[in-house]
C-alpha cells in the first residue's frame, strides 16, 4: 500500500531531507535533522501527493489518508505521553504547509491546535501557568479564524479583525504590549474572538480536536490554491503540481514564561554572507511574533546573557548543520521552559552579494568544491553585483543638508531611489507608468508581493531582518530598509511623518540599503564596484573585495564551461566592456548600426534615395572610408579575438524619415524635391517588413551594398595586419532560407577578399557563414553547410518566423499567453525548446553532417538567458553570443550547464541535465524588466 504519513522524532525518522518532493522542504529537514540527533520534537508529515488527492477529491481528505493520518497521530501519542483532546495531559499540535521549494511567509501555520474548554482546564491544572495558557488559545483561535474559517481581511489596507480586537482590549486597559494583558483579559480575548466568529460565519468554533484538525489540514491544502500562493508559484515558477506537504508536530511552547522564547537565526549572515551567526530571538513570545514583526527582536548574540547553556547549544547546532548539509541554513528554535528544539532549517536565503561569498568561503574551507559553488549561484544572481551604488558625494551633501531621514535595519543591499507609494496596487500601477517608487509600509505581507517587485526599493516601519519584507526583498534583489522604527505611516492620509516632516504620496526618498540609511529626496547612482573596476575604471581592484570575490567566482566557471561566450556589439566601446566582463569574441556586429553614427546617416540615405547605380555607388564610396574606420576601431579593441560581421539586414524604410517636417528636411540637404523623398519613402513601404525585402534580400538586389561593406570589413583587416593586429574576420549574410542565397552572396565576399589582399599586398585568413534565422535555413542546412564556414542561430528571427509570432506586434498578447501558460515564457526572452529548439537540433545535425568542422553559435536575445544558454550547450554549439553586461551571467550559466550536463557529483548526487531543466529558476527583478524590455521587441534594437 502506498505511503502518505512519515513519522519523525524521539531520535529517529521514517524521511530524510532528499525527499522532498515527498515531504517538501520543511517535512524533508525535519526528520533529516531528527535523523542526526537534533532535538526535534516529534511530528509526522502527510505527504505533498496528498495535495493532488485532496482536490481530486473535492477538497477533502480521502478516507485513506484519514486513516493514515490516526495511526500517526496513534504513534505521537505514545512518543509523548500526552492524549489528543485528554481532559488530564492533552496533546497539542501545530499544523504547517511546507511545498518542496520554501515559499516564504506564502503559506498558513496553525498552532497550538487541540486547545478548547476542557483541554485548557487540563493545560491550566498541569502547568499552573493560566497567562500562558489562554495566551496559546487566544493565539489558536485567532490563527484558525483567519487560516481555516476565512476571517483574514481581504483588503490590504484593513486591519486583522482578531488584531483589532487585541487593540480595543488594550486600549480599554490602557496597555501597550501585548505582555501586559493577564491571564482573565487573555480569557475574555478568546470569547470575543469566538463571538466574532459567530458573527462572521455563522458557526460555532469547533471544540472537537478531530474536527481541529481535519478542518486545519484542510485549509492548508486548500491554501495551496489561494491568490497569494499562485501569484508567487508564477513568479518562482513553482510548478502547481508540486502540492504542499502539511506537518503536524507536538507544540513546544516559546511562551511560558521567561525561560522560554523563540527565535530565527542564518548560520552566516544573509545580507553580507560574512561568517557570524545571525539572528533574532524574542524571550516569552511564539513563532510568529519574530517574522511578523510585531515586537522588536533582540539580536542572537544578546541570548548568552539571556541563556548561556542554550545559546552554546545553538552554536555547536549551527555548526553540526553548517557540516551536515554544507551549506548556509535558516533556521527556527523554540525555547521552552530553558530546553532548546529545533523546528525548522532549511537553506537559507542570500542576497547575490551573500552567495558569492558563502560560496567562495566555503570553498576555502573546504567544506565544497569548486563545482558545488557554481551550481550554488544561480546566473541572474550576478546581476545584483552590477547595480548601481549612489554618487557617495552626493549621498554625503545630502546628509551634510539635513535629509538624513532615519537608519533601519540594511535587510536588501544596493542604492534605490525612487517616489514614495504607501500600497502594493499603486506600486504596481506606477512602475507600470515608468515612475521609479519606492513601496513604503509599515509592514508588509504576503499580498505585497507584486508591489514589491514592481518597486525599486522597500521601505517598512516595523519588523527585523528576518521579517517579511526583509525576506522576500533579499530573495528579489530588492533594495530594503526594514524596521524603520522612526517613521509613522499613515495609509489613510498616503502621508509618512519623520523627524516633523511629512512626506507624502508621489515624494522622492532614496534608500541605501546597504547602510539602512532613508534620504529624503532623489540621490544619483552610479555604477557598482565590479563596474567601477572593470569598466569606469575608476577602482582599484586590490581595493574592491566584492569585485575580487567576483572575479574567483569567474575564474572557475571559465574552468569547467566548454560553450565560449562571445558579444554582440558595434561599437568599439561596447566591445571593450565586453572583453572586460570576458567575452571571448564579438559574436554579431549589426553594421546597420553603424549608419546611424555621426555624418553616415547622410550617405545612407543618398545611397537609398539613389535612382541609378552610378548615385548608388557615389553615396556607397561616401560610405566605404566611414565603416572601414568602424571596423578598424573593433579589430583593434577585439586584439584578435574572433569578429562576426554580419551584412545590412533590416528594412531600407527604417533608414529614412517617416514625417512630412524630417522629410522635407532631408529633400532640402539632399537637394531634392520633398515629393520625390516621399514617394521613394512610400515606394519602399511594406505590409510586413519583417518578411520583406531584408536581410540577405538587400544585398541579392543591391550587390554594390554588400560590395561595400565585404571591402570596408577586408580593407580595415588588412590595416590592422599591417599594424601587426591579429584579425580572422568571420563574414555573416542575415536571412537566408535558400543556399543559392548564400551562394550569391559568398561568391561576392570572396571576390571582393581576393581583390583587397591583392591590392593591399598582405593575406588574411577570413570565413563566409550564415545566420539560420528562417525555418528553411534550418531545414536546408545541410545544404547550406555546404557554402557557410559557420552558422549562426538568430533565435530573434527563428522565433518570429517559427511561431509566426510578430516580434514587433507580439507585445499585444504574448503576456497574456504567458499568464494562461500557453507559452512558460516568453518565447521572446527564453528559448522555446519545444519548437524553435528542434530547429536548432535539426540545423545543428544536419550543418555537422555535411561539414563535420561547421563552427556553430547563437547570437539571438536568447545568447544571454540561462535556460537558453544551457540548451545551447546541450545541442553542441561553440558559443553564445549575449550584450556586454550580460556576459558574466553567460560565462556562469555556461559552466553551470557543463557541469550539470556532466553528470557531476554534486552534494553528494548526481544531477543530470534533465532536472536542471526541470528546475525553478529564480527571477531576479529589476534585471528580468531590463532583459524584458530589450526582448520585448528585439526589432526594435535596431
Ligand atoms: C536574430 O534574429 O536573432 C538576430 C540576432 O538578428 P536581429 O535581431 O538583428 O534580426
Ligand atoms: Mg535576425
Amino acid at each position: 500500500m502506498k505511503k502518505y504519513v512519515y513519522f519523525f522524532g524521539a531520535g529517529a525518522a521514517e524521511g530524510n531531507k532528499d525527499m522532498k518532493d515527498i515531504l517538501g522542504g520543511k517535512g524533508a529537514n525535519l526528520a533529516e535533522m531528527a535523523g542526526i540527533g537534533l532535538p526535534v520534537p516529534p511530528g509526522f508529515t502527510v505527504s505533498a501527493e496528498v495535495c493532488a488527492l485532496f482536490y481530486k477529491n473535492k477538497e477533502r481528505l480521502p478516507e485513506a489518508v484519514r486513516h493514515e493520518i490516526e495511526k500517526s497521530l496513534g504513534r505521537l501519542e505514545r512518543a509523548t505521553g500526552q492524549v489528543f483532546g485528554d481532559a488530564k495531559n492533552p496533546l497539542l499540535v501545530s499544523v504547517r504547509s511546507g511545498a518542496r521549494a520554501s515559499m516564504p511567509g506564502m503559506m498558513d501555520t496553525i498552532l497550538n491546535l487541540g486547545l478548547n474548554e476542557k483541554t485548557v482546564a487540563a493545560l491550566i491544572a498541569k502547568t499552573g501557568n493560566a497567562r500562558f495558557v489562554y495566551d496559546s488559545y487566544r493565539r489558536f483561535v485567532q490563527m484558525y479564524g483567519d487560516v481555516v474559517l476565512g476571517l483574514k481581511p481581504a483588503n490590504k489596507d484593513d486591519i486583522d479583525p482578531f488584531e483589532a480586537i487585541i487593540e480595543d482590549k488594550k486600549h480599554e486597559l490602557g496597555v501597550k504590549s501585548d505582555l501586559d494583558l493577564a491571564a482573565g483579559d487573555l480569557k475574555e480575548l478568546v470569547s470575543r474572538f469566538k463571538a466574532a466568529i459567530k458573527e462572521k460565519t455563522g458557526y460555532n468554533f469547533p471544540e472537537d480536536p478531530r474536527r481541529q484538525l481535519w478542518g486545519a489540514m484542510e485549509a492548508v491544502f486548500g491554501a495551496w490554491k489561494n491568490d497569494r500562493a499562485i501569484a508567487y508559484r508564477k513568479m518562482y515558477d513553482i510548478p502547481e503540481s508540486w502540492g504542499t506537504a502539511v506537518n503536524v508536530q507536538l507544540m513546544v511552547f516559546g511562551n511560558m514564561g521567561n525561560d522560554s522564547g523563540t527565535g530565527v537565526a542564518f548560520t552566516r549572515d544573509a545580507a553580507t554572507g560574512e561568517k557570524t551567526f545571525y539572528g533574532e530571538y524574542l524571550m516569552n513570545a511564539q513563532g510568529e511574533d519574530v517574522v511578523a514583526g510585531i515586537r522588536t527582536p533582540l539580536p542572537i548574540a544578546h541570548l548568552k546573557k539571556d541563556n548561556k547553556k542554550v545559546y552554546a547549544e545553538l552554536e555547536r547546532i549551527r555548526h553540526t548543520l553548517e557540516e551536515h548539509f554544507r551549506d548556509m541554513m535558516d533556521i527556527e528554535f523554540t525555547i521552552q521552559q530553558g530546553k532548546l528544539y529545533m523546528l525548522q532549517c532549511r537553506v537559507g536565503k542570500r542576497t547575490a552579494f551573500a552567495a558569492i561569498k558563502i560560496a567562495v568561503d566555503m570553498v576555502s574551507e573546504k567544506l565544497i568544491s569548486e563545482k558545488e559553488a557554481l551550481a550554488r549561484i544561480e546566473p541572474d544572481q550576478l546581476n545584483q553585483l552590477l547595480r548601481p551604488v549612489f554618487d557617495q558625494a552626493e549621498k554625503d551633501a545630502a546628509i551634510k543638508g539635513g535629509r538624513l531621514l532615519a537608519k533601519g535595519l540594511n535587510a536588501g543591499p544596493g542604492a534605490a531611489t525612487g517616489r514614495i507609494v504607501f500600497n502594493s496596487v499603486d506600486a504596481e500601477a506606477w512602475a507600470e507608468r515608468g515612475e521609479k517608487v519606492i513601496l513604503t509600509r509599515i509592514e508588509t505581507s504576503p499580498e505585497d508581493i507584486r508591489g514589491m517587485n514592481a518597486a525599486e526599493g522597500i521601505l517598512t516601519a516595523r519588523g527585523g531582518m528576518t521579517s517579511h519584507a526583509a525576506l522576500v526583498a533579499r530573495q528579489m534583489g530588492r533594495v530594503c530598509v526594514a524596521g524603520c522604527s522612526e517613521l509613522v505611516i499613515d495609509y489613510g492620509q498616503h502621508v509618512l511623518t519623520v523627524k516633523n516632516r511629512t512626506l507624502r504620496q508621489g515624494d522622492w526618498v532614496s534608500l541605501d540599503g546597504t547602510t539602512g540609511q532613508v534620504i529624503e529626496g532623489k540621490i544619483n547612482t552610479k555604477p557598482s564596484e565590479v563596474l567601477q573596476v572593470l569598466i569606469e575604471k575608476t577602482l582599484d581592484r586590490a581595493k574592491a573585495p566584492v569585485y575580487l570575490t567576483f572575479a574567483k567566482i569567474m575564474d572557475w566557471a571559465d574552468k569547467f564551461r566548454t560553450l565560449k561566450i562571445r558579444t554582440n556589439a558595434d561599437q568599439p566601446d561596447q566591445a571593450a566592456n565586453a572583453v572586460a566582463f570576458g567575452a571571448e569574441g564579438i559574436g554579431l556586429c549589426r553594421t546597420e548600426h553603424m549608419f546611424f553614427g555621426q555624418g553616415k546617416i547622410g550617405p545612407m540615405r543618398e545611397m537609398i534615395l539613389a535612382d541609378t547605380l552610378e548615385q548608388r555607388k557615389t553615396a556607397l564610396a561616401k560610405l566605404l572610408p566611414l565603416q572601414r574606420q568602424d571596423f578598424a576601431g573593433i579589430f583593434e579593441v577585439m586584439a584578435g579575438r574572433p569578429v562576426t560581421i554580419r551584412t545590412i539586414d533590416p528594412p531600407l524604410h527604417e533608414f529614412l524619415p517617416h514625417e512630412e517636417k524630417e522629410q522635407r528636411e532631408l529633400a532640402a540637404e539632399m537637394g531634392l524635391a520633398y515629393e520625390n523623398v516621399r514617394e521613394r519613402v512610400e515606394s519602399l513601404h511594406e505590409f510586413n517588413p519583417m518578411l520583406g525585402f531584408r536581410g540577405c534580400r538587400l544585398g541579392i538586389i543591391y550587390p554594390e551594398i554588400t560590395e561595400m561593406q565585404a571591402r570596408a570589413i577586408f580593407e580595415a583587416a588588412a590595416a590592422a595586419k599591417k599594424k601587426g593586429i591579429e584579425v580572422e574576420p568571420e563574414v555573416m549574410i542575415p536571412l537566408v532560407g535558400h543556399v543559392k542565397e548564400l551562394v550569391d552572396q559568398e561568391r561576392l565576399v570572396r571576390r571582393t577578399a581576393e581583390a583587397v589582399m591583392k591590392e593591399q599586398g598582405v593575406t588574411f585568413k577570413y570565413h563566409v557563414g550564415t545566420m539560420i534565422e528562417v525555418p528553411r535555413g534550418a531545414i536546408t542546412a545541410d545544404e547550406i553547410a555546404t557554402v557557410a564556414e559557420f552558422f549562426s542561430f538568430g533565435t530573434n528571427d527563428l522565433t518570429q518566423t517559427t511561431l509566426g509570432v510578430s516580434r514587433d506586434d507580439a507585445g499585444r498578447f504574448l503576456r497574456s499567453y504567458v499568464e494562461k501558460e500557453i507559452y512558460a515564457k516568453d518565447p521572446f526572452e527564453v528559448l522555446d525548446r519545444d519548437g524553435v529548439g528542434q530547429l536548432m537540433r535539426m540545423a545543428v545535425e544536419k550543418g555537422r553532417r555535411a561539414r563535420p568542422g561547421l563552427k556553430l553559435g547563437i547570437c539571438g536575445e536568447h545568447g544571454g538567458d540561462p535556460s537558453s544558454i544551457q540548451f545551447c550547450h546541450l545541442i553542441g554549439l561553440n558559443y553564445a553570443s549575449c550584450s556586454p553586461f550580460r556576459v558574466p551571467i553567460a560565462r556562469l550559466a555556461a559552466a553551470r550547464a557543463a557541469l550539470l550536463n556532466a553528470p557531476a557529483k554534486l552534494g553528494g548526487k548526481a544531477v543530470s541535465a534533465r532536472v536542471e531543466a526541470k528546475r525553478p529558476v529564480k527571477k531576479s527583478g529589476a534585471p528580468k524588466k531590463a532583459r524584458r524590455a530589450e526582448a520585448k521587441n528585439p526589432a526594435r534594437k535596431r
